[in-house]
């Protein structure tokens, strides 16, 4: 019996390798198009998390086309531990940001190093194990609800799964499908809205419970007093709090809606690829630039549309 159960064991290892490289090639299709140029060196270590996950832009240039640059000498500093954003106008390069930390890119020059080491050098198994990402656009497999969650940690037994749901706020939704979590989800199954896919999302992130996270966007599609809750729970995963003696995580959320992240440790503004501001929200205020024009035209915005919603109700 021991004789087989080695084998088993064995298979069963790398049977979960793959399906955890089969998530990552689907976080990287949706970090958007894998560049197979993209290679690890052959003496390349594992990732080490000596500092508790600091992540430094040194110079950094990068263009998807040579004579299109996109980031511009970027260089700054997300602090261990630290929850920071990425703000700007559309299309400065904050997704293209994420992709390089996650290598689904390399930069033309300059240097990314996660707590002192260039993530050219590390395995790309090491560095994507570390890293979960909330991107733009989830994919989801045609599969039950709950393997679409599992697929952030093959091994988490039923109940795991069901606490990260009811973490992200959707397990009383999930509950409420005809067959509750074996509903099968995409093209041949349940038709899900795009709150529900980035609630799934958030779900597999906290089921996979890597030290770096990414969130791209992720609470763009829920209404505000959902979006509120979920950032209230995903606060409290960031500081370590929901598990015993759990350490603080590095985040970086990327977000048009400043309200989302204003309470971030520290905010970089970038315009066309280069960082122009850095700084807290009260700071970056102060400061009167590019962020607090953003925020002004995003609170007056808000105003406008509550004002319309009050008159409409008037009438
Ligand atoms: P948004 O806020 O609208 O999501 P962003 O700041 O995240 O924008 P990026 O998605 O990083 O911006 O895109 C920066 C620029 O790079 C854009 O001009 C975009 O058109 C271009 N771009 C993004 N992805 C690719 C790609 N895969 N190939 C070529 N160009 C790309």
């Amino acid at each position: 019996v021991f004789q087989l159960s080695v084998p088993l064991n064995f298979l069963g290892s790398v049977y979960r390798e793959l399906r955890q490289s089969l998530l990552d090639m689907e976080t990287l299709f949706n970090l958007q198009k894998v560049n197979v140029s993209i290679k690890e060196k052959p003496d390349a270590k594992s990732l080490a998390l000596t500092k508790g996950g600091e992540i430094r832009f040194e110079n950094v240039n990068f263009g998807y086309y040579p004579d299109r640059p996109i980031l511009r000498n970027l260089t700054l500093t997300i602090p261990a531990g630290k929850k920071v954003a990425v703000v700007g106008p559309s299309g400065c390069g904050k997704s293209t940001l994420l992709r390089l930390l996650f290598r689904s890119y390399d930069a033309q020059s300059g240097r990314i190093l996660i707590d002192d080491q260039d993530i050219r050098d590390v395995s790309l198994m090491s560095l994507r194990k570390s890293i979960g990402v909330v991107p733009q656009d989830t994919p989801l497999f045609n599969d039950t609800v709950e393997l679409n969650i599992r697929y952030g940690n093959m091994d988490a037994p039923p109940e795991q799964v069901l606490a990260a749901a009811q973490r992200a706020h959707i397990h009383d939704k999930i509950e409420s499908w005809p067959h509750g979590y074996q509903t099968k989800v995409g093209e041949r199954g349940l038709m899900i809205s795009g709150g529900e896919k980035q609630r799934l999302a958030v779900s597999r992130l906290i089921l996979k419970d890597p030290p770096l996270l990414f969130f791209d966007e992720a609470t763009s599609a829920l209404d505000t007093h959902t979006e509120q809750a979920l950032m209230s729970n995903i606060n409290e995963i960031l500081q370590g709090k929901e598990v015993e003696g759990g350490s603080k995580k590095t985040s970086v959320f990327v977000a048009h809606r400043l309200r989302t992240i204003y309470d971030a440790d520290l905010i970089f503004v970038l315009k066309e690829g280069s960082l122009v501001e850095q700084g807290t929200h009260k700071e970056l205020l102060e400061k009167g630039g590019l962020y607090s024009q953003l925020w002004t035209a995003q609170e007056r915005w808000g105003a406008e549309v509550e004002d319309g919603v009050a008159a409409a109700d008037a009438e």
